[in-house]
């Protein structure tokens, strides 16, 4: 039986990166998974939909959904919970993965740039923690289960360590680390469990521009003591970890998965 056997999941941002490995770890590990992504009619959107059913097809079209949904929309994220809620009857863990950076010298950040940094990884996170508890509040507790849900949050070093050039990206993983401390004490009596894994640097699309560039790559390699990036299986593990039973005396941690980077960083 796996560590997540009769739990449903929904991960956001899960056709790529870091978000497809949790999906793919919370499949290997028997839950049912609501494999999110960024639709739409354009390019992305088709090819974030070919990448989401790949991932469904692997975990196995019975005990997986993908669906499309923009997080910064709450009324897309109530649609994708109730669909999931509608195919595998309940759910138990929602991983807030999603997210998106945008570089830019403070003095120069535009409105609609800092804007949408907010709304993907901010508001995007309170929209799917909200749902997700009210609907784990709701549901039947399952007899010999302590946790009633578990919330993980895909947060960032730079919830702590500032990295100007990247401040919208600070400060909405500066409110995803405020999020988990005020809900964890909130959620407590509920038994429902929120975390952050804070990543330090993975090799995910995200860093695309970093690892294609030699010079820039070496640069940020000495920064890492363990003198390599991350895995987004790395972080996958540990969230499976937090979204099992075996974390349930844990709530409102961050847990640094960096290669202790962020002990260490002398310059960004
Ligand atoms: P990634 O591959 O770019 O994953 C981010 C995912 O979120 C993508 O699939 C992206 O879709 C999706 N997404 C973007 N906007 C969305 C929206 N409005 N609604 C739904 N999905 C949306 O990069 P990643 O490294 O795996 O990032 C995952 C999380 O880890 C992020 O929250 C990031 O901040 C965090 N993180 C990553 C690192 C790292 O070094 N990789 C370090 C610290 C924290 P598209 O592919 O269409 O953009």
């Amino acid at each position: 039986m796996g560590q997540l056997s009769g739990k449903v999941a929904v991960i956001t941002g899960a056709s790529s990166g870091i978000g497809k490995a949790i999906a793919l770890a919370f499949g290997a590990e028997g839950a049912k998974v609501i494999v999110n992504y960024l639709g739409g009619d354009n390019e992305r959107g088709v090819e974030n939909k070919a990448k989401a059913e790949a991932i469904v097809e692997t975990i196995g079209a019975e005990n997986a959904l993908a669906f499309p949904c923009d997080v910064s929309k709450r009324e897309q994220v109530q649609a994708m919970v109730d669909a999931g809620v509608e195919r595998f009857g309940r759910l138990d863990i929602a991983v807030n993965n999603a997210g998106i950076e945008i570089k830019r010298d403070f003095l120069d950040v535009p409105d609609h740039e800092w804007g949408l940094v907010m709304d993907v990884n901010l508001h995007g996170a309170f929209y799917v923690t909200q749902i997700a508890g009210r609907q784990f509040v709701k549901q039947e507790a399952v007899s010999g289960r302590e946790s009633r849900g578990k919330i993980v949050n895909i947060s960032s070093t730079h919830e702590d360590i500032p990295f100007p050039g990247y401040t919208s990206y600070c400060v909405s993983k500066g409110g995803i680390r405020m999020l988990c401390r005020d809900l964890a004490v909130y959620f407590a009596p509920m038994k429902i469990n929120i975390n952050n894994i804070a990543p330090g640097a993975i090799a995910t699309p995200i860093n695309q521009s970093v690892l294609e560039d030699a010079e820039e790559k070496a640069n940020a390699l000495s920064e890492i003591p363990y003198g390599r990036f991350g895995t987004p299986e790395e972080m996958a593990s540990l969230a499976v970890f937090l979204a099992s039973e075996q974390s349930n005396y844990i709530s409102g941690s961050t847990f640094y998965a960096d290669g202790a980077l962020a002990l260490q960083v002398t310059k960004y």
